[in-house]
């Protein structure tokens, strides 16, 4: 019998990408230093590469469906043009939980929630103990401690979010500061 796989997930923006908040155009792409030979590295080592990303401004109604595949899709072109290749790219258009109006029913894909991991562990054969959670707020941590990957938190500028202020929601395994540091980490 063939063996699992193993897969690094991967949030997108504030982790492979700058963080910009609701980024809705194609120019505001802009490649956190690393990211590429990071993901080289994943592959090299021979794990599936698979993007999760909270894309909550659908629903918000400041960007539609259509801008997230566009941006999502760019972001790939520009990967592999680079030789790091994605293996897919999951997103959740939806309201986070604390904004939903009354009588309104939660998703089941937004981070903290395991879900988008789960279907990619499906669709792929993966197997979530030998694989990583890579993400910038508590929120991708969480997600990947409830698929119950290892989880590595990306340290970024302070002013976009800083992990200190709220450490107890998090715990994530290690803290390192961009995809090169997380690919040490990797057998
Ligand atoms: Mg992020
Ligand atoms: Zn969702």
């Amino acid at each position: 019998m063939k063996d699992k796989n193993r897969a690094v997930f991967l949030d997108r923006d504030g982790t492979i990408i700058k963080g910009v908040p609701y980024l809705s155009d194609l120019n505001q792409i802009e490649l956190r230093p690393n990211s590429v030979e990071g993901i080289i590295r994943f592959k090299e080592k021979g794990y599936i590469v698979v993007i999760a990303t909270n894309q909550s401004g659908v629903a918000r109604g400041y960007f539609d469906e259509q801008t997230v595949v566009e941006i999502n899709n760019e972001l790939k072109k520009m990967l592999n043009a680079k030789g790091a290749a994605i293996d897919a790219i999951y997103y959740c258009p939806h309201m986070p939980e604390d904004k939903l109006k009354e009588g309104e029913q939660p998703c089941s894909c937004r981070k903290p929630k395991p879900q988008m991991l789960l279907d990619a562990a499906n669709k792929f054969n993966i197997d979530l103990k030998r694989s990583i959670m890579v993400g910038d707020t508590p929120g991708d941590i969480l997600a990947g401690k409830n698929a119950g990957c290892k989880t590595v938190l990306i340290e970024i500028s302070k002013d976009y979010y800083d992990y200190k202020r709220d450490p107890e929601s998090m715990h994530p395994d290690y803290v390192v500061k961009d995809l090169l540091d997380v690919a040490g980490l990797l057998d």
